[in-house]
């Protein structure tokens, strides 16, 4: 009996030293390391080479690192306490994509993020900064990296339709993730001191990729005067390949805490608020690519903000 009991253990020993090794193979199957969840349309490797710094601020496996993204939010002069306020995640990213992709060396970073103070102040200066400038959303960065000229730079992210890049023929460019868009020197804006009105207000996901059921933090942007009405839902749009759009169904807009008012349009008072907004997804929406369309619902008197905008596109992916 006794002996029966060895050999079944030394049996079972021997199954699980041969299965054992197996799990890391079964388990890189399912989540490789190599292939981590995508969660942006344009991904670098992780590690960002900014201001002589290696900054791992994502690892292998997609998770984004906190040691590193507080390292670049100094280096940015971005504010990491306040949640609301941090730099976009999809804009380092970006950086991080050209330096892989270029083979780029160090960036050498100019300005970076601006307050909307700060912003004004350049104004003031007659600096060239613009009211709706993506540098107070945090996505953007006036920058040059080494080994590439920066008119490379230039036609590169102009090629990939997906950016504002800028470049006025000196060493640095200019590069945010708000819409498509490019200026060169000879297409430098000129833009008067008149508000702007909120004619260039755009709505963001945090993320390019979605589960379907995810929730979705959203954040309006480039908006230059308070206060805006927001209806209380959304219409989600689906976006065919031929881009073409179709209405899907509304969706409840989710509000911060601080705009209590149950009525159907809700006021956004001031940047917190228009920066700390979310909507869930349907757990049972089909795999595409979809955007969000809102219809403003008090546009106070700023007559060149438009009446509906839809938000930047992004991407329903089956959960696993
Ligand atoms: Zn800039």
């Amino acid at each position: 009996m006794k002996q029966f009991f060895q050999q079944t253990l030394k049996k079972i020993i021997f199954t699980f030293s041969i299965v054992l090794p197996l799990f890391p193979l079964l388990a890189q199957k399912t989540e490789s390391p190599t292939s981590p969840v995508k969660r942006f349309f344009y991904m670098g490797d992780g590690s960002l080479l900014l201001q002589g710094q290696k900054i791992l601020y994502r690892n292998l496996s997609g998770e984004y690192q906190e040691a590193g993204l507080k390292k670049i939010h100094q280096i940015f002069g971005a504010n990491w306490q306040s949640k609301h306020e941090r730099l976009s995640l999809r804009f380092i990213e970006m950086m991080d994509y050209l330096q892989d992709e270029l083979q780029g060396g160090n960036y050498i970073l100019r300005s970076g993020y601006r307050s909307p103070n700060n912003n004004q102040n350049l104004r003031n200066k007659g600096k060239l900064a613009a009211q709706s400038s993506m540098h107070i959303e945090g996505a953007a960065a006036d920058l040059r990296l080494k080994n590439i000229p920066s008119a490379k730079v230039f036609e590169f992210v102009k090629a990939l339709n997906c950016c504002g890049i800028g470049w006025y023929g000196s060493a640095h460019f200019h590069l945010d993730t708000g819409p498509t868009r490019y200026w060169g020197a000879t297409t430098s804006k000129t833009e008067d001191k008149t508000p702007q009105q909120n004619s260039k207000i755009i709505l963001q996901s945090d993320y390019d990729y979605y589960q379907a059921g995810e929730k979705i933090p959203l954040k309006f942007m480039r908006i230059t005067q308070y206060p805006i009405g927001v209806p209380y839902q959304v219409t989600l749009v689906e976006v065919k390949n031929d881009s073409s759009q179709e209405k899907i169904r509304p969706l409840p807009l989710t509000f911060s805490s601080e705009n209590t008012s149950q009525e159907t349009c809700t006021i956004l008072k001031n940047r917190s608020q228009a920066r700390n907004i979310s909507v869930q997804l349907p757990k049972e929406l089909p795999s595409g690519n979809y955007a969000l369309s809102v219809k403003f619902c008090n546009r106070y008197d700023y007559l060149q903000m438009p009446e509906t905008i839809s938000s930047r596109i992004f991407k329903v992916v089956q959960s696993k």
